[in-house]
């Protein structure tokens, strides 16, 4: 594996553009990062990472949002909704339940279009712009399609977006279209949709804004850098764990390069380094599987079904950036069950806190990793809740107490109130 938590700082090719490169985390060929577009590696197709000439440290940071941290970013500043600053949770309740010294819920679904894509596209929108590319795309189990329709309008750009039909929750697909994408439901899963989308981007057709694009991830790398100021501030260390929802393993890969560039800066030591734990539904878990076989390499699942539909993925495209980063920072992976997750969705209702299924997963991981035994009493946790409630209003209402039809009357409504009531 090329990367390691411990890697030196690369010397500046001839490529960079203000101390900016692309760079492939197989082969190790290096890329201007603004002339071409490119999203994998010329000479051996794998993955591609951005590099910085200059690392920031904790003292660089300034202002607030993703763009407080724009020494860690590509520019200084890129097509903005306010994305980020996303709020900490202490849960006393869950936290006493699950059996740790702190839990805290870092809700994603505080973004602006209610989901942590939010942060990616801030910054992949603007790499777009650089480019001069004038139609953006993406396939999308429905947030990353949220996401890019909301940037890709507010820069002024025409954006289409390509989902598994009948597969996308509600609130999703309804902000895809409010924001003017042209919406385009593909007869098949994400994976397929994600091949078409690829396909249409090497024609040259749009430019590819999926967490395989390595800007976005520039962009995610940001909710880890959130996560360590807030603990750090209020806890005085660092959380030993994060837990989180994993489909194309986008955030795992966001999170791994986050806390590497804090090493590689000297502001975090490798055994500082979070434990990163990745949760999957047991009906789509390719990166599980990886983690239990100690596999170099996740096999691809064509059938893959849960209720949490934004990790109903079978072929995360990140898999070579995430698994590295599980297996150095001594995390692991779990699968978990749609009831588990629906009960864990619930959980965190219980402390005011509205998530969409997939958010939940993470709840309901750590939950089972603590049964385990995997996780021990005495760590600090963090959870990523990744979408909100009002993305998957039916499995909200699902999961939830049935409405009771009253008469219009206070007698009537007393005579209801007095009885068992409904439950879930
Ligand atoms: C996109 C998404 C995920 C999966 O994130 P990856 O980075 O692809 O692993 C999880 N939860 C929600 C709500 C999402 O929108
Ligand atoms: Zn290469």
């Amino acid at each position: 594996m090329s990367l390691s938590l411990s890697v030196e700082q690369p010397e500046t090719p001839a490529e960079a553009t203000d101390g900016v490169w692309l760079e492939c985390i197989e082969c190790g060929e290096t890329f201007a990062p603004f002339e071409d577009v490119r999203y994998t590696c010329d000479e051996c197709d794998g993955l591609l990472e951005v590099r910085y000439d200059e690392l920031p440290t904790f003292d660089d940071f300034d202002g607030e949002g993703v763009w407080r941290y724009a020494d860690a970013l590509p520019f200084e500043s890129g097509v903005s909704i306010q994305e980020g600053s996303t709020p900490l949770y202490e849960v006393p309740r869950l936290e006493e339940s699950v059996g740790v010294e702190t839990l805290r819920i870092k809700h994603e679904g505080m973004n602006p279009t209610g989901s942590f894509k939010d942060r990616g596209m801030t910054v992949g929108v603007a790499v777009a712009r650089e480019l001069g590319v004038d139609r953006l795309a993406c396939a999308s189990t429905g947030n990353t399609s949220a996401a890019l329709a909301a940037y890709g309008t507010r820069a002024d750009m025409e954006t289409l977006v390509l989902l598994p039909a009948g597969k996308v929750a509600a609130g999703k697909v309804a902000q895809a279209s409010l924001h003017g994408a042209r919406i385009l439901e593909v007869d098949g899963n994400f994976d397929a949709c994600l091949d078409v989308v690829q396909d249409l981007a090497s024609r040259g057709e749009a430019y590819l804004l999926n967490s395989l694009n390595p800007f976005r991830l520039e962009g995610q790398k940001t909710i880890g850098l959130e996560i360590v100021e807030a603990f750090q501030a209020d806890h005085g260390t660092w959380p030993d764990r994060i837990v989180l929802p994993v489909g194309n393993a986008g955030n795992t890969s966001a999170l791994y390069k986050a806390f590497r560039e804090l090493v590689q800066a000297g502001e975090l030591a490798v055994d500082e380094v979070p434990k990163l734990t990745g949760v999957q539904a047991e009906g789509a878990a390719p990166m599980v599987e990886a983690i239990e076989n100690d596999a170099d390499e996740v096999r691809r699942w064509e059938d893959v079904e849960t209720r949490a539909t934004a990790i109903r993925i079978g072929n995360p495209v990140n898999a070579p950036k995430a698994l590295p980063g599980i297996r150095e920072t001594g995390g692991t992976a779990i699968a978990v069950s749609d009831e588990e997750i629906t009960d864990a969705q619930r959980a965190l209702a219980g402390e005011g806190i509205g998530v969409e299924p997939a958010s939940a997963a993470s709840l309901a991981g750590l939950r089972k990793l603590r049964a385990e035994g995997v996780v021990d009493d005495d760590e600090r946790v963090v959870c990523l809740t990744t979408g909100h409630l009002l993305k998957d209003p039916d499995a909200a209402a699902a999961a939830g107490n049935d409405p009771e039809p009253v008469p219009a009357d206070t007698d009537g409504v007393l005579e209801s109130l007095a009885s068992e009531g409904s439950s879930e």
